[in-house]
């Protein structure tokens, strides 16, 4: 830790060596060096601005959904918008969320306003900010980046408004993702729908993933990106991945493109079993798993993320 930092700024309270685990899905990571809820945007213009003059490096979590963080932890701040973006607001069919409301609460809003198009993320543990970045959707298509009308960010000390327009939209990227601007809010447009129709199609969505996915472990969701014209989740099953495991982490009986613990798993573990598991996966059908999750450590990340963007 730089014991030379100053203070943060005026009114803003600085956690020191946060265990990332209690923030992550995963219940994985070691310490940030820095951790802060602003609770307004002006704490967190104040932030960024004092984490620049500081050269901090900065990282925005959302839910924490997504991310593997390193035993070691990673060194810097990590800003968390749940307090300063969590606004929901209603205009006709438009929505207007902040960047640390939840998709799954953002869905049951809409639903309660009769508007659909976001029935897809009743079970999806992100945030609107962190949803952006990958382009959070489910397998029949349905993602946020097609409701998206503009995106407020913060652009270095410059509050901006991106539309449509300059955004694009991939499987599980976007171009948002490592630009380095910090999603404050995003514009969405629905639809007009039944409530019971909206109800009923979050309900299904709910149940299917209580059957097919181990919830009531820890983990991080999909860990690997699917190949062209296949499922990660089939291609690790049918290499024999089912049930592999280093240290703690090992590969769900459930869902093979889940990787989950008894609560005692190393990130460490979690990487090598990635790096297993793409290696069973290559010499089985010549694919290279690319990993969906984020690496977030100092320095070069596992072997397991070289492919990913
Ligand atoms: C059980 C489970 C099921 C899942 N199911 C799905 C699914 O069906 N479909 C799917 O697409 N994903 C799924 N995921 C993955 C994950 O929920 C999504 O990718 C989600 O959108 C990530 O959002 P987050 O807020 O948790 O992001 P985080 O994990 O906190 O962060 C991910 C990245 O986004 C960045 N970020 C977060 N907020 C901001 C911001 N405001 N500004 C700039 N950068 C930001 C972070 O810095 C990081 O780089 C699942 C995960 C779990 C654990």
């Amino acid at each position: 830790m730089n014991a030379n930092l100053p203070p943060a700024p005026a009114g803003v309270a600085l956690l020191r060596e946060e265990p990332l685990a209690r923030h992550t899905y995963l219940r994985i990571g070691g310490p940030a060096e820095y951790f802060a809820t602003p609770t307004d945007l002006d704490e967190l213009a104040a932030l960024v601005t004092w984490a620049r003059a500081h050269k901090l490096d900065t990282r925005v979590l959302g839910g924490g959904s997504n991310i593997v963080v390193a035993d070691e932890g990673v060194r810097g701040l990590v800003i968390s918008l749940r307090r300063a973006c969590d606004t929901t607001r209603f205009d006709g069919d438009l929505v207007r969320a902040g960047a640390g409301v939840m998709l799954p609460a953002l869905a049951r809003a809409a639903a309660e306003h009769d508007l659909g198009g976001l029935e897809f993320a009743i079970g999806i543990p992100g945030c609107i900010g962190g949803a952006l970045q990958s382009n959070a959707g489910v397998g029949d298509g349905r993602d946020i980046g097609t409701l998206v009308e503009s995106v407020d960010v913060l652009d270095g000390d410059t509050r901006r408004s991106l539309s449509r327009a300059a955004l694009t939209f991939g499987y599980r990227t976007s171009s948002l993702r490592g630009s380095g601007l910090i999603v404050l809010e995003a514009a969405l447009r629905l639809h007009e729908r039944p409530r019971a129709q909206i109800d009923a199609d979050m309900q299904r969505l709910l149940g299917a993933r209580q059957a097919s996915q181990p919830t009531a472990e820890p983990n991080a969701g999909s860990m690997f990106r699917n190949p062209p014209g296949d499922y990660a989740g089939r291609v690790i099953e049918a290499a024999g991945g089912k049930g592999m495991a280093v240290g703690a982490a090992r590969v769900s009986l459930l869902h093979a493109n889940f990787i989950v613990h008894d609560g005692s798993a190393r990130a460490a573990d979690v990487a090598a079993l990635m790096l297993e598991v793409q290696a069973r996966v290559r010499a089985a059908f010549a694919i290279d798993l690319v990993p969906e999750v984020e690496w977030w450590g100092d320095g070069s990340p596992p072997l397991a993320f070289a492919g990913a963007s």
